[in-house]
């Protein structure tokens, strides 16, 4: 199978009826960036930055920062890498914070909440990436945000300090991208400013689906209790990527679940154009969508839909197994 996926390595994402799915990867450490090269991803889509927070003890300073994140660009070259702020909080405690006590900690302050309460860590690690940047383009992401204001204010946290950074005489980014994650449902239904103002748009399934199903991520006795194909999740979807085409708002799908090949097929689908996912997922996903046609698949799943059921995961193994 390795061989197999190696011999597409360099071939697109390209389905039996001629859409390219753009497939990237998701990384979190310097370590990760050859994967780049050797997954075929086109770029990294999720570049979680906490890892560098949670290993050290004490917060770690500008210059660090900046230094760590020029590297990663500089090793991702001409491709491009979606800077996530950090998503902090609560059950991912830093050892220099002060831990918070609270009933519902994946509820509770975590991630932007934090960061636009207490926008000291947020601010440095924004000045870091401009720096970082140092007149290259620049991509960002905020986490978890679950309303228009939230996005606005980190926005504009943002652009202060490319302000900043311009009244210091420093280079600017060359091109800038401010996006924001998808991870609750709120957002699936945002006034429309929310997508106009977003740049992209990335779902983060993971958040997403526990807060949908109100299912704990972490929690064994319910995580694999609702399916990701079921039937109200894809329609969830649907919704996202509708209200993303009226607005011509990119959009891609970050989560665990993009890396599932029967996944990934009916999220493209539904509509999808791009997926994130850890490196050694993108020859499986890219073997699966190859050999697909979206236009048949959407039909099994709409038929499936139609007749019911609950998840359309049967139906779906169904006609794969018959396809092949
Ligand atoms: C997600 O929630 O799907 C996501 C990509 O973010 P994380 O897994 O880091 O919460
Ligand atoms: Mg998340």
């Amino acid at each position: 199978a390795q061989r197999r996926y190696a011999s597409i390595r360099k071939e697109p994402a390209k389905t039996l009826c001629g859409t390219t799915i753009a497939l990237h990867m998701n990384a979190g450490l310097m370590a990760d960036l050859p994967s780049l090269q050797s997954s075929g991803a086109e770029g990294v889509g999720l570049f979680r930055t906490e890892l560098q927070f949670l290993v050290r003890s004490k917060v770690p300073r500008r210059g660090e920062l900046a230094a760590l994140y020029s590297r990663v660009m500089e090793a991702a070259g001409d491709k491009r890498v979606v800077f996530r702020t950090l998503d902090i909080g609560s059950d991912k405690v830093l050892p220099y914070m002060k831990p918070q006590d609270e009933p519902n900690p994946a509820m509770g302050w975590r991630a932007i909440r934090v960061g636009l309460d207490k926008p000291g860590v947020m601010r440095m690690q924004l000045q870091a990436l401009i720096r970082a940047a140092n007149g290259r383009r620049l991509t960002v992401m905020f986490p978890f945000i679950a309303q228009l204001d939230e996005f606005r204010l980190a926005r504009d946290h943002l652009l202060r300090e490319i302000e900043r950074e311009d009244r210091l005489g420093r280079p600017l980014p060359s091109k800038l991208e401010i996006g924001a994650m998808l991870e609750t449902p709120s957002v699936a239904f945002a006034p429309r400013q929310f997508y106009e103002l977003a740049d992209f748009i990335s779902i983060g399934g993971n958040d997403l689906k526990q807060f949908f199903f109100a299912a704990d991520r972490e929690n064994e006795r319910v995580r694999r209790r609702y399916d990701t194909l079921n039937v109200s999740f894809l329609s969830l979807l649907e919704q996202i990527v509708e209200r993303c085409r009226d607005t011509d708002t990119p959009l891609s799908f970050c989560g665990e679940d993009a890396g599932r090949p029967v996944e990934a097929l009916c999220f493209a689908a539904i509509g999808l154009r791009a997926l994130s996912m850890r490196p050694a997922s993108i020859g499986p996903v890219k073997h699966m969508l190859r050999k697909a046609n979206l236009a048949e698949a959407r039909a099994v799943i709409d038929a499936a839909r139609a007749s019911g059921v609950q998840s359309v995961r049967p139906a779906v193994m169904d006609w794969l197994r018959h396809r092949d």
